[in-house]
């Protein structure tokens, strides 16, 4: 697992400032949630974090490592994303082994490697089925599958569980909690919820306008928001 830094980080879309110089540090194996309103720039810096986007300014480090300039597959890090389109062609085991066939994997690493996420996510059953014939948890899993079996130093989810109906969210929630609980995974959840940011986070940190207003526990924030923005946000009078 790996710590993670942020320092500084401003980003620009042409002459759009949408991130005015974020920091936050990420403790090795914590599961941090970024909350915001839409628009804040959580998506954005997540793709920094994965690689996607290039950074304006500051630096991004992951464990002793600066990778502003290291591309997204060498960073040791996976991504979930809120639309994780699964290939509707490919089986479960295929769309689970699909990162390993492109580096070209043995079948006997993909079939330890897809075996072993399978377990953890309860998806042994359904390796040969096609998307189609699973529910919408069951695809939500197999989305977290292809990001297990890559084996990152560090988890990015970018609300994942959006699509999903209330029921779902809430099940969801507590699996990836307990998935987290599990493999210690370092862990950056994106949501604009702060139900699942209160329930979820070692950590949150509270976005609003492209800068942070304040990063805490969840309890700290809950009793000692630094403002009224956050206070409105946590739910907590001020
Ligand atoms: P969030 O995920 O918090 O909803 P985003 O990171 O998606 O916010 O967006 C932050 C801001 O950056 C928004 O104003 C958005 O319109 C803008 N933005 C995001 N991506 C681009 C892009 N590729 N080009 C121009 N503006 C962008
Ligand atoms: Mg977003």
């Amino acid at each position: 697992m790996a710590s993670v830094e942020i320092r500084n980080v401003r980003k620009a879309f042409g002459p759009v400032q949408v991130l005015h110089g974020v920091n936050v540090d990420i403790a090795d194996g914590e599961f941090v949630v970024l909350v915001g309103p839409s628009g804040c720039g959580k998506s954005t810096l997540l793709r920094m974090l994965a690689g996607l986007e290039n950074i304006t300014s500051g630096e991004i480090a992951i464990g002793p490592r600066v990778v502003n300039n290291v591309p997204p597959k060498d960073r040791d890090i996976a991504m979930v994303f809120q639309n994780y389109a699964l290939y509707p062609h490919m089986t479960v085991f295929d769309n689970m082994a699909f990162s390993m066939k492109l580096a070209k994997a043995p079948r006997e690493v993909m079939e330890q490697e897809v075996g072993r996420a399978a377990k953890i996510l309860g998806l042994e059953a359904l390796l040969q089925r096609y998307p189609r014939q699973l529910s919408g948890g069951q695809r939500q899993r197999v989305a977290m599958g292809r990001a297990i079996v890559r084996n990152p130093q560090v988890f990015l989810f970018d609300e994942p569980l959006s699509n999903l109906d209330a029921k779902l969210r809430v099940q969801m929630r507590a699996e990836i909690k307990e998935l987290h609980q599990r493999l210690r995974v370092t862990t950056v959840y994106v949501t604009h919820d702060q139900i699942e940011a209160m329930t979820m986070a070692d950590k949150i940190v509270v976005m609003n306008g492209g800068h942070v207003e304040q990063a805490g526990p969840p309890l700290e924030l809950y009793d000692r928001p630094a403002n009224l923005f956050v206070a409105g946000f946590i739910g907590s009078p001020a």
